[in-house]
C-alpha cells in the first residue's frame, strides 16, 4: 500500500507558547519551498502538527527531502481511513501482510473521545485481528517491537502509521533572524552555516575572491557550498562576492609579514560588518576553532574582532576537526571542500603569522595607507547573485 499522507511533528516548537503561530507558517513556508518540486503535494497545517497530502507523490522521495527541513522533529508516513474500524482493520492487516517482520504492538490514540471504545481494548481488538487474519504467525512485543503500528483516532479521520522517522530538529530557518556567513572553500565555514541554520537563523553569505589569484574553479567549489546548504534553508541563498586582491595586495606592501594575516582578517571584519549591515544581517558567522591556525588563537581573535561591533558567531569554535569532519559528511559538504582550489587565504599565507599580535601594531600598519577607501571599494563592487534550484541548469552564472 502506498502512503497517502505524511504527518509531521514539530518538536522543539511546542515549547513555544505565543509564538508558535509564526513559528509552524514559517515551518510550512520553508517546507513547502523545499518540496517544490514535488507539484502535487497539498499541505494541511493544524495547530500540534502538518500533514502532507501525498496526491500520488511518491513517499521515499519526499521523505528524503523532508529530513533537511529544520523545525521538523519527526514524520511518519501516514494511511488516512474513514472513521470505520473495520476498515482500518483489514488495511491494517494488509499492511503487516507486505512486510516480513514477526513482532508488532498496536498503539491506539483517540484525540476524539466520542469515537466508542478505550484505547486499549482498541489495540487488542485489532491485535485479535492481526492474529487471525495475517498470512504469518505473529507475536506482540510491547517494549521492542519490530513494527510499532499507530492509530490516530482524530475528529476528521483515523490515520495509521507504521514508522517513525526522526526530522532534523532545531527550528525553522528565518525565525531567528539573518546572519552573514563568512563563507571560504573550506571544511569549516559550511559547517558553521549549517549549524546556524539549524538554529533557526537564515544566512547570506559572504566570500573573498582574489581574482586573478584564485579561479573560477574556486568560485564553482564556493557556490557549489552554497548549492549543498541552500537544502536546510527555504530552497535560497544569497551570495555576496567581494574582489580582495587591491586590498590583499596593499595590506601586503604595508605590513611586515608576520602581521599581514591579522590585518588581512580585520580587513575581511570591516568588510563584513558593512555588507552585514547593507543587508539586514544581525550578526557574522564564520568556521573559526580556537587553536586550529595562527589566526584564531585567542589572542588574534581579541585583536580581529575588536574593528568591528557587529556580533560574531563562531558555530564550530570548541569541536574538534574531526567532529566538524563528521558533520561535513553528514551534511555532503566534505567532498567539495577538499577540491584543490585555492583560497584567497591560502595564496596569501604568510609564512610565520604572528600568534600573539598586538592591536597597537596593527593599528600601525594599518595608518600607513588608506585602507578605508579601499575597504569601501570592496563593498561597493560587491557582485550579489542568488543560488536556487536553478544554480545548476544556470550556465550564465560562470
Ligand atoms: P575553512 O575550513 O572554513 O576554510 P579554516 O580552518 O581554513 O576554515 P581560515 O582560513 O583561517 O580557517 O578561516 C577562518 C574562517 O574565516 C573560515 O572558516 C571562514 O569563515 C572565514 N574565511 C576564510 N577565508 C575566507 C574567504 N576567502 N571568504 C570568506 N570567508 C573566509
Ligand atoms: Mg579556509
Amino acid at each position: 500500500m502506498e502512503a497517502n499522507y505524511i504527518l509531521v511533528r514539530f518538536g522543539e516548537l511546542t515549547t513555544k507558547g505565543k509564538n508558535r503561530k509564526l513559528f509552524t507558517r514559517k515551518l510550512l513556508k520553508n517546507t513547502q519551498e523545499i518540496l517544490s518540486d514535488f507539484k502535487k503535494l497539498k499541505y494541511d497545517l493544524q495547530y500540534d502538527r502538518m500533514y502532507i497530502l501525498l496526491n500520488g507523490e511518491n513517499h521515499l522521495d519526499v521523505n528524503e527531502k523532508l529530513k533537511t527541513v529544520f523545525g521538523i522533529h519527526s514524520f511518519s508516513n501516514a494511511f488516512k481511513f474513514e472513521k470505520d474500524l473495520n476498515v482500518v482493520k483489514d488495511a491494517i492487516v494488509q499492511l503487516v501482510n507486505e512486510d516480513n517482520k514477526t513482532t508488532f504492538k498496536i498503539n491506539t490514540k483517540r484525540s476524539d473521545k466520542s469515537f466508542p471504545g478505550k484505547s486499549q481494548d482498541i489495540n487488542r481488538e485489532i491485535a485479535g485481528h492481526l492474529f487471525h487474519h495475517a498470512n504469518r504467525q505473529l507475536k506482540v512485543d510491547v517494549h521492542h517491537p519490530e513494527m510499532l503500528i499507530t492509530v490516530e483516532i482524530r475528529h476528521d479521520a483515523i490515520y495509521v502509521m507504521t514508522d517513525v522517522i526522526k526530522g532534523a530538529g532545531g527550528y525553522p530557518v528565518g525565525i531567528g533572524g539573518k546572519a552573514l556567513l563568512m563563507l571560504s572553500g573550506g571544511i569549516d565555514s559550511p559547517v558553521a552555516g549549517y549549524l546556524t541554520l539549524k538554529r533557526g537563523v537564515d544566512i547570506e553569505c559572504i566570500h573573498f575572491a582574489a581574482p586573478p589569484y584564485t579561479n573560477e574553479f574556486a568560485r564553482e567549489k564556493m557556490l557549489d557550498l552554497v548549492d549543498q546548504l541552500r537544502h536546510y534553508t527555504h530552497g535560497k541563498i544569497t551570495v555576496h562576492i567581494v574582489n580582495f586582491t587591491k586590498l590583499q595586495l596593499a595590506v601586503y606592501d604595508h605590513c611586515d609579514e608576520s602581521y599581514a594575516m591579522t590585518v588581512m582578517r580585520r580587513m575581511m571584519y570591516r568588510i563584513g560588518e558593512k555588507v552585514a549591515l547593507k543587508n539586514h544581517c544581525l550578526a557574522l558567522v564564520n568556521g573559526e576553532s580556537i587553536g586550529q591556525v595562527a589566526s584564531q588563537t585567542l589572542n588574534s581573535m581579541q585583536v580581529i574582532n575588536e574593528v568591528i561591533k557587529l556580533p560574531v558567531l563562531r558555530p564550530v569554535l570548541c569541536l574538534d576537526k574531526l567532529e566538524i569532519i563528521d558533520i561535513a559528511n553528514k551534511i555532503n559538504t566534505y567532498d567539495i571542500s577538499i577540491r584543490p582550489h585555492e583560497d584567497c587565504c591560502t595564496i596569501f599565507t604568510p609564512k610565520a603569522p604572528a600568534t600573539k599580535p598586538k592591536s597597537y601594531k596593527a593599528e600601525a600598519f594599518e595608518a600607513t595607507f588608506d585602507y578605508e577607501s579601499l575597504v569601501d571599494e570592496c563593498v561597493d563592487t560587491v557582485e550579489t547573485i542568488v543560488i536556487d534550484n536553478q544554480y545548476k541548469n544556470n550556465e550564465l552564472i560562470f
